[in-house]
């Protein structure tokens, strides 16, 4: 029998107020593998992510190395080794990149470990572009530094599952193919990765195992290699070009 996976999701419900926006969804990342979920706007992306990281309440089951997390909270899944990058990066603008990093390592910080200057140093050499622009307020980076700023600040936590809720977004091509570039580097430093991208191509390129999310519900999931030769998911998703 083999381990359990790192992360297994089960008939997830998130609801606002009165409407539900996951009805029921699945999903399984084993340790160490990227895992996509495509889907259009609104399908409930967002909200899976917030909902396993606990900042959603929600219904079902979400069990972490096999044990199940009753109600998930995000201290606690920080510390179980699972980090968010929202889609919006949410950085400290007045505050300057380093400062930045420091921040997503005090969780580890106050459970006593110090090593956050080899953590720095261990995301520079990922970020180069960010250990040039250490001492630049992080509101006044780019695009492309702002996500790999967010990128690293989720790395100083070390976790062992990065959610990353479209990271390309809004990104220039050549930026794109550079954070993809990372995913795969993080894949192979043993970082499991759960991504929801908009863009379908590059992301079932980059993952494992795939899931279509559409308006709350997993329509299709299957090897990433599968499901971009799948017609349905050609034509909805990587259509032309
Ligand atoms: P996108 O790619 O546009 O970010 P998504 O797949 O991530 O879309 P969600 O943001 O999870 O989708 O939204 C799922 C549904 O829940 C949508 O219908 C959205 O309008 C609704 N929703 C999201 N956040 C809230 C909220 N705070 N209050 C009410 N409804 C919400």
């Amino acid at each position: 029998t083999s381990a359990p996976a790192l992360l297994a999701v089960s008939d997830l419900h998130v609801s606002y107020g009165k409407v539900e926006a996951l009805h029921g969804a699945d999903l399984v990342v084993p340790a160490g593998s990227i895992v996509t979920v495509i889907g259009p706007n609104g399908a409930g992306k967002t909200t899976m992510l917030s909902a396993i990281m606990g900042l959603l309440p929600s219904r079902g089951t979400v069990t972490i190395d096999g044990v199940v997390q009753p109600q998930p909270e995000i201290e606690k899944m920080v510390a179980l080794g699972l980090n968010l990058v929202p889609e919006k990066r949410e950085l400290f603008g007045e505050m300057t990149v380093e400062d930045n990093l420091l921040l997503g390592a005090f969780s580890r910080y106050r459970r006593g470990e110090r090593d956050q200057a080899a953590s720095m140093e261990e995301v520079f050499t990922l970020f180069p572009r960010l250990k040039d622009r250490r001492k630049q307020l992080a509101g006044t980076l780019s695009g492309g530094e702002r996500q790999m700023l967010a990128l690293g600040r989720a790395l100083m936590a070390k976790p062992r599952l990065l959610l990353l809720d479209e990271p390309s977004l809004g990104l220039a091509p050549k930026i794109v193919k550079e954070i993809f570039h990372i995913i795969n580097e993080l894949k192979a430093r043993g970082v499991a990765i759960l991504l929801v991208e908009q863009n379908a191509r590059a992301a079932l390129q980059t993952a494992d195992y795939a899931y279509v999310l559409e308006t709350g519900k997993v329509v299709l999931s299957g090897p990433a290699r599968e499901l971009a030769d799948d017609p349905r998911v050609v034509e909805s998703y990587l259509g032309l070009g």
